[in-house]
């Protein structure tokens, strides 16, 4: 399979970043299946898309008939049985092994041969992933950043036993899709979240120990640079995303004490305060 013949995908998840993954491939011209596990939540999805394709032509960022025919490419189900035409599925679903293995195990009977399975998991092993399923060499991470729409980086991660043509495939899908691509090797949480660890850990720590308030340490180290401050990016993210994707790091290098996970953090979810998505993080986001 090659990219240039993957017409139809197949997006599992349709929140923060399966979303914006469906909505760049709709309006890259492919054919896109947007699945999520209950009909509430995928339409839920599927109306964030459209209201920001909406908002893209309103803007004037995106021509209207581009619109028109991304909306018209999108299909959003909560039956899984739907993916079945997929050339390639992109899993987008909550950071969690035992839930996005037992996901690719009951995908695969539904499959044709020939389809690409790809996680975008931030930080679990595409190697182990790959090996739930019968068909390794055609596995893949795709890593996009958030929001998808506007990031232009996707890591393309070669697991173990990832084919050449697969990877090959992959590199040049996110072409298609506009991004730029970067190959990366399957090391615990590949390149940008392995590097952006200490962004937040660090800033966590500054926090709790009252060296200063949350927009404060974001102010200083915009001052320097970064687009957003580490509190501001951990709410866009999803506080219990960020968190997973810390323990996942933290246990895949054995409790190095440089990944370890912030008590806030663990408080944050426990209460529901996950971030912009719930109107409620490290600031508050009335509608
Ligand atoms: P999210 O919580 O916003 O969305 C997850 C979606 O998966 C929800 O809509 C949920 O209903 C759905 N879901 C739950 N169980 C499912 C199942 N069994 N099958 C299919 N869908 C299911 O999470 P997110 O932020 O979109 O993260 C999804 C994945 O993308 C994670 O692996 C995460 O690490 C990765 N990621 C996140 C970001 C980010 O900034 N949020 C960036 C890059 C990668």
């Amino acid at each position: 399979m090659t990219a240039s013949t993957l017409s139809t995908i197949a997006v599992l998840g349709s929140g923060t970043m399966g979303g914006g993954i469906a909505q760049v491939c709709a309006l890259r011209g492919f054919n896109t299946i947007l699945y999520d596990i209950t009909p509430d939540i995928v339409n839920k999805g599927l109306g964030k898309i459209q209201a920001s394709i909406q908002k893209g032509v309103a803007l004037g960022k995106t021509p209207a008939e581009v619109g028109e025919a991304a909306l018209a490419r999108l299909r959003a189900t909560a039956t899984l049985e739907d993916c079945a035409p997929a050339d390639l599925v992109i899993e987008a679903a909550p950071e969690n092994m035992d839930l996005k293995r037992d996901l690719f195990r009951r995908l695969e009977t539904i499959l044709a041969p020939h389809t690409l399975l790809a996680s975008n998991t931030s930080s679990l092993s595409i190697t182990a992933l790959a090996e739930t399923t019968q068909r390794p060499e055609q596995f893949l991470g795709l890593h996009f950043f958030n929001p998808p729409h506007l990031m232009a980086l996707v890591e393309v991660v070669r697991g173990d036993r990832t084919s050449a043509a697969t990877l090959q495939a992959g590199v040049e899908f996110a072409r298609a899709l506009g991004k730029t691509p970067v190959v990366c090797k399957d090391t615990p949480a590949f390149i940008v979240n392995r590097v952006a660890r200490p962004f937040y850990g660090e800033a966590l720590r500054l926090l709790g120990e009252n060296a200063a308030d949350a927009a404060t340490i974001d102010a200083l180290l915009k001052s320097l640079g970064f687009k957003m401050g580490p509190f501001e990016l951990m709410d866009l993210i999803g506080i219990d995303v960020n968190f997973a994707v810390t323990q996942s790091v933290y246990h895949a290098f054995f409790e190095d004490p440089r990944y370890r996970p912030h008590p806030i953090q663990q408080r944050m979810v426990e209460a529901g305060m996950l971030g912009r998505k719930t109107q409620r993080g490290f600031y508050l986001y009335p509608d």
